[in-house]
């Protein structure tokens, strides 16, 4: 634990983290590499909450673009969740992990209400916390359920887990010139309108003095080495 810099962590997994290269839905032997990476902090003695979202089965945006009722479709983007909540805790368990699921939404038949000072205690005894369902609200995002989680389970950093290694000036698929930062301030991310997490995560997190990490999930251990202090992804802080 001692090489650690944090003890609680909040991760923010996309729902397209769990898909693979199928392009929809969840693939088992990337929800395996996944949990054995987080396993590996877990053994460490890191606690671990995650908020997953829910993109790789259903986003309400697309479902209201296509003329759905914004916050019917958004319910079903909260309920997509719940379902790579319970693959990413089949996936811990099958490595002998102990890992609870919370949902912001009650379904008690296949997961634990949300109930946070419930959530702190099963940290606080080793158990991975899964946060499924989001906030529970429509017209939020995931990102914002895990900036608000990780304020309230008092989370040492949020560790925003995506396809690219960091946050970048422009965006590096379009521009070969783009410039990674290593570390920014949440103002300048606001002002600069750039894509890390919405907006209302990033000032959710900027009122709460909460660090954000951004990193690429496809390196192995690159959770590991930011929760270590090594120069991996970026870090948006705070400006004195
Ligand atoms: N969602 C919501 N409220 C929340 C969190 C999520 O309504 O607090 C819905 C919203 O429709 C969103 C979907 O759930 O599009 C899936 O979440 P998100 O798009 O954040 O997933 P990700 O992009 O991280 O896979």
């Amino acid at each position: 634990m001692s090489d650690y810099r944090y003890e609680r962590v909040l991760l923010k997994l996309s729902g397209e983290a769990l898909m693979g290269d199928g392009g929809y839905g969840i693939d088992p032997s990337v929800t395996e590499r996944l949990a054995r990476q987080i396993k590996e902090l877990h053994d460490d003695g890191v606690e671990v909450g995650i908020v997953v979202g829910g993109g790789n089965i259903f986003r309400g945006l697309a479902g209201s673009a296509k003329g759905m009722d914004r916050a019917q479709a958004d319910y079903m983007g909260m309920l997509a969740t719940v379902m790579n909540a319970l693959a990413l805790q089949d996936a811990f368990e099958q490595q002998g992990c102990s890992c609870r699921v919370m949902s912001a939404i009650a379904m008690n038949e296949v997961c634990e209400p949300y109930i946070r000072r419930r959530a702190m205690n099963h940290l606080s005894k080793g158990d991975i916390v899964i946060f499924a369902a989001g906030s529970g609200n429509p017209y939020f995002t995931t990102d914002t359920a895990a900036a608000l989680r990780a304020c309230e389970i008092g989370a040492d950093c949020l560790l925003k887990a995506t396809k690219v290694d960091g946050i970048y000036d422009m965006d590096p698929v379009a521009n070969d010139d783009a410039t990674r930062f290593e570390s920014i301030s949440y103002h300048e991310v606001l002002v600069r309108g750039l894509q890390v997490m919405d907006s209302t995560a990033t000032a959710l997190c900027q009122d709460n003095h909460m660090p954000i990490i951004v990193l690429n999930i496809d390196g192995d251990d690159n959770i590991k080495k930011a929760l270590t202090g090594e120069p991996v992804g970026t870090v948006v802080y705070q400006e004195d």
